[in-house]
């Protein structure tokens, strides 16, 4: 696979789409207000929503066209609500991730067969999602309360491997 060159290696690149998380929550999220609604926030920085039909293999997709032209997500409406939250956020990473460092039309369609999820501005937007979604504070304060993996995957939203996912790497970042 091939990194964007701004980034050294795998673990600086979720570090920048980290950062890029938690920037946004920052600015636009009450701090340690969960669930994390990532329509809203995708929203409130001038990215349009919709859900709608996309078939029976598309999560969701991003499209912008170049210029001053409005960003839009669209969202299948047929996944499951964690699913499409994490779809949401997942969309809204790579709006971030392009806004950050490249101009022009931006085009990405996510789909159920993909096999290029190993491919860097997946692993982007995989990431930062995970971060919007399970803030690092969020998931220790829940932890410090002492609620089970199980009760913190449905507190944040999120599903019970995606948390697990997210508290891998987070061990492994540490
Ligand atoms: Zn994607």
């Amino acid at each position: 696979m091939t990194l964007p060159s701004e980034f050294g290696s795998i673990r600086e690149l979720r570090r920048n789409a980290s950062e890029l998380a938690e920037a946004l929550l920052e600015a636009n999220w009450p701090e340690n207000s969960y669930p994390v609604d990532p329509i809203l926030i995708a929203n409130r920085v001038g990215v349009e929503t919709f859900s709608a039909q996309l078939g029976n293999d598309v999560f969701g997709m991003l499209v912008k066209p170049a210029g001053s032209g409005r960003p839009q997500i669209f969202l299948d409406a047929d996944q499951p609500a964690n699913r499409f939250r994490f779809t949401a956020a997942h969309e809204l990473g790579h709006y971030v991730d392009r806004s950050s460092r490249l101009d022009g039309d931006m085009a990405y369609i996510d789909k159920r067969s993909d096999n290029d999820r190993g491919n860097a501005e997946e692993i982007w937007a995989n990431e930062f999602a995970g971060n919007l979604l399970m803030p690092r504070a969020i998931i220790q304060q829940l932890e410090s309360e002492g609620l089970s993996q199980f009760q913190i995957a449905d507190q944040l939203g999120v599903s019970f491997d995606a948390l697990k996912y997210r508290l891998r790497m987070l061990a492994n970042a540490a």
